[in-house]
């Protein structure tokens, strides 16, 4: 496929490449599968642009990826993504880290644009704390800790990582023979709750949104949004 025509691609789920002729052959298909699994979860292109909208994606020498929740130029949302996370064994690694971008963006767009210029959450991510009480994140960079403390910057990874180990069970699996993705749930006081894996509470909250928009895209009025 050409880089004009992955672009091409790309524009049904509310994705604009910026220069997409700089995007090598296997980082073009990488992005396509991560891009494509959000996508069936949520009933399809449609229900991904409808979760999300429209997102400028960029590609940078340097760095991992990031998520401007606020950007100057429509469509006003841009992700970044770093070569380097491109580029891991193995290589779906870099699928996880799109779509814990993608998460991001989906959470910002329930966010009023006050609390999108100043990076806090939106109500995906509030809610996503209140409902899961005390039970912490899948991975220790998702746990919804910040050292020993929760933090709502740190409620933002947790999202993410929810929707990266909902995506990528082989993810969770992966992380499993790490000693540090074992080790931290004792540190934080809650043994009790054997880590990485996804817990019920994340799972049953993380599955809630996936299928409110997947029902809205299948059957419901394509008017209707969710994002106010
Ligand atoms: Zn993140």
């Amino acid at each position: 496929m050409t880089a004009d025509r992955w672009a091409q691609e790309l524009r049904p789920y509310g994705l604009l490449v910026v220069a997409p002729e700089t995007w090598e052959e296997d980082e073009r298909a990488l992005i396509l599968r991560a891009v494509q699994r959000m996508a069936q979860a949520l009933g399809g292109a449609e229900g991904m642009q409808r979760a999300l909208g429209n997102v400028r994606l960029e590609k940078r020498k340097e760095g991992g990826g990031g998520l401007y929740a606020f950007w100057p130029r429509p469509p006003w949302m841009r992700i970044l993504i770093g070569a380097p996370i491109l580029h891991q064994q193995p290589e779906w690694l870099g699928e996880v880290a799109v779509v814990h971008e993608l998460a991001h963006a989906w959470d910002a767009r329930t966010a009023n644009i006050a609390a999108r210029v100043l990076g806090r959450p939106g109500r995906i991510v509030r809610e996503l704390v209140r409902f899961v009480g005390e039970e912490p994140g899948p991975t220790w960079y998702g746990s919804g800790f910040s050292g020993l403390r929760r933090t709502l910057r740190a409620a933002g990874e947790q999202w993410a990582e929810t929707v990266a180990a909902y995506l990528y069970p082989e993810y969770i699996a992966h992380l499993s023979s790490c000693p540090a993705e074992q080790e931290w749930p004792q540190r934080v006081g809650l043994a009790e709750h054997p880590r990485p894996g996804l817990g019920i509470r994340h799972r049953i909250y993380v599955e809630g949104r996936f299928g409110e928009i997947r029902l809205l895209t299948t059957n419901g009025d394509p008017s209707a949004s969710l994002t106010e």
